[in-house]
């Protein structure tokens, strides 16, 4: 049932995309005007048409479509790791997660999926123009439920006192391991996403001191290779996103 208000997903005959509000506008596209009002008599997998005659694809967007439409502030965790940070991890429904930065919210709103409505993620984030973003970015994916996004460097400390996860995406995660020793529980993981080998090194120095805390470290780096399917040739696409980040994975004792 689609109601006033709902986020939906129209797609045309060449596979572009569109993610509006239902409301009684119009909506304007090269493919003609689309009355958006028309959307509350369908359902899903329904199609709309615009004044031209075009069909439009109706469907309900997932976390994917918001995040591919949603406004960017800095760099975003690429699906491909936030997946791996997900299972490596075994973030589960109910989990308590503590998030820094949170930036444009991408990784944000992975984690809130999956930690579900009984979950929680608590997002540091040191600039407010990105925390603004971000929590607009939760909002448009309907997380604001389970999200506390906090303006405060987590270098200087967590407030919280206890926590399931430890996931982050900023330039120094070896400043973290002093608090998260303090609240991450027993089995829970410590996440480092960082796009230098040179952090790794340096994140890796300083855990000499926290070795104790921890079962041994992973790292990983994730590399998708798509492949392009034609009728006369299958073969992988010959470009890639070749580097995105390292993931550090450590599970407190
Ligand atoms: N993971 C985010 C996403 O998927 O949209 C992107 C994070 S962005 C690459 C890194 C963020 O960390 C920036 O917004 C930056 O302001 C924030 N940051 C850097 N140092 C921080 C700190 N000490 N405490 C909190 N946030 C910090």
């Amino acid at each position: 049932m689609i109601r006033e208000g709902d986020k939906v997903l129209l797609i045309d005959r060449r596979g572009k995309r569109y993610l509006v509000t239902v409301s009684n506008r119009e909506f304007h596209t090269d493919l003609g005007i689309i009355n958006l009002g028309e959307l509350l008599n369908k359902s899903y997998g329904d199609t709309l048409t615009s004044h031209k005659g075009e069909e439009f694809k109706i469907l309900k967007p997932d976390i994917n479509d918001i995040i591919a439409k949603m406004k960017r502030g800095p760099q975003i965790v690429h699906p491909k790791d936030a997946g791996i940070i997900i299972a490596y991890a075994g973030i589960s429904p109910g989990d308590t997660v503590i998030e820094a930065g949170v930036g444009s919210g991408a990784l944000t709103i992975f984690l809130a999926n999956i930690v579900g409505p009984a979950g929680k993620v608590i997002s540091y984030e040191v600039r407010e123009d990105f925390a603004r973003i971000a929590q607009k970015n939760v909002e448009l994916a309907g997380f604001s439920d389970r999200v506390t996004i906090k303006l405060k460097n987590i270098y200087e400390g967590i407030d919280e006192d206890y926590a399931d996860h430890i996931v982050l995406d900023l330039p120094q995660p070896e400043n973290v391991l002093p608090h998260a020793v303090e609240v991450l529980r027993p089995g829970g993981y410590f996440v480092a996403y960082t796009p230098c080998m040179n952090q790794v090194h340096r994140f890796f120095q300083a855990l000499q001191e926290y070795r104790d805390h921890f079962y041994k470290p992973r790292v990983v780096e994730v590399l998708v290779r798509e492949h392009e399917v034609k009728k006369e040739c299958m073969r992988p696409k010959t470009t890639m996103l070749a580097h995105t980040g390292y993931i550090t994975f450590l599970r407190k004792l």
